[in-house]
């Protein structure tokens, strides 16, 4: 499937001089949805899956889908303050000022295996960062899934120790 021609490009958003990769028109449509799922889960293979964290918040769409499919649980890593149990934190540098993610501290048991998905790796900031969380636990981070992957941002650098699959590059 082409799934390319369900991404849309939003020039200077959410601020000037940004183009944004909008994958509502993935989302709306059925059959590249239901493949989408399928291939985000084919991407992690037979390796034995205890959690997948989603990311705050985009992150939520696909991860809870892959989760089910691969009989894992979800846990959902949120921006700071949004969490309702106790929680540990990490911050990490944006362009300007830091942001704080947090997960519940009984979210991952030690050993477990851990699949980190987000829509989009970019800079790779938030995804080292929820990667940390998760290990703050004793987790084991297994794979960094993406719906996309911008590579000329080159967040893979800051993802080198982990094993990183997407289904579209730019
Ligand atoms: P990073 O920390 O720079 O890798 O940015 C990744 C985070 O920003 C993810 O949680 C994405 O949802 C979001 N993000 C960055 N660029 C885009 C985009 O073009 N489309 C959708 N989300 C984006």
């Amino acid at each position: 499937m082409d799934f390319e021609s369900y991404i849309r490009d939003i020039e200077d958003f959410p601020k000037p001089g940004i183009v944004f990769k909008d994958i509502t028109p993935l989302l709306k449509d059925p059959k590249a949805l239901h493949k989408a799922c399928n291939v985000l889960c084919e991407m992690v293979g037979d390796q034995k899956v205890d959690k997948v964290v989603g990311v705050d918040s985009r992150g939520f769409i696909f991860a809870p889908l892959i989760a089910s499919k691969l009989n894992a649980g979800f846990v959902p890593v949120r921006k700071k303050g949004k969490l309702p149990y106790s929680t540990v934190s990490e911050s990490y540098k944006l362009e300007y000022g830091e942001d704080i993610v947090e997960i519940h501290t009984d979210a991952i048991l030690k050993g477990e295996k851990v699949v980190v998905h987000d829509d989009v790796l970019a800079t790779g900031g938030t995804a080292s960062a929820v990667c940390k969380l998760v290990e703050k636990l004793g987790g084991e981070v297994i794979q960094c899934n993406f719906l996309i992957q911008l590579t000329f941002l080159n967040g893979s650098d800051k993802l080198n120790e982990y094993r990183i699959k997407s289904l579209l590059q730019y």
